[in-house]
Order: structure tokens, then C-alpha cells, then sequence
């Protein structure tokens, strides 16, 4: 997830903020975790959290579409 975060670091201050959405979705049970594309487009869209596959945790965004791998 990092590595994909940095490979778009093209907005720092942006992928700061929003690292720091995330990590508060990753404390607060039950919050969404936001949509880095979406996020960086001003943004904030929800990943839904989809089955694992082969122990790798998958998420969409329900906006974008687009899957993140944790
Ligand atoms: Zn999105």
C-alpha cells in the first residue's frame, strides 16, 4: 500500500493528508477506508472490502473502481 502511495508521490502534501485519513480509518472500527485515487482527485470515497484472495486482503472503490491490495 505504501509502495503504491509513493510510486504516485507526485502530491506530497496531499499523500500526507491522506495517510493520515487512513490511519484514522484504520483506528476508528466500522470507518471506511478512503480511495487514494479519488482522495488525490479531492475526493474522499470508500474502499469496500471485498473477499481475501489467497491471503492478500483486496478493496474497491466504489466510485473509481479501482482495486487496492493491502
Ligand atoms: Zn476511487
Amino acid at each position: 500500500m505504501l509502495q503504491q502511495i509513493r510510486v504516485r508521490g507526485d502530491a506530497e502534501t496531499h499523500v500526507d493528508a491522506y495517510l493520515t485519513e487512513w490511519r484514522s480509518a484504520l483506528k476508528s472500527f466500522g470507518k471506511p477506508l478512503p480511495c487514494l485515487t479519488c482522495f488525490l482527485k479531492g475526493a474522499i470515497q470508500h474502499l469496500n472490502h471485498l473477499d481475501d484472495e489467497k491471503g492478500v486482503g483486496k478493496v474497491r472503490c466504489t466510485r473509481c473502481l479501482k482495486y487496492l491490495y493491502l
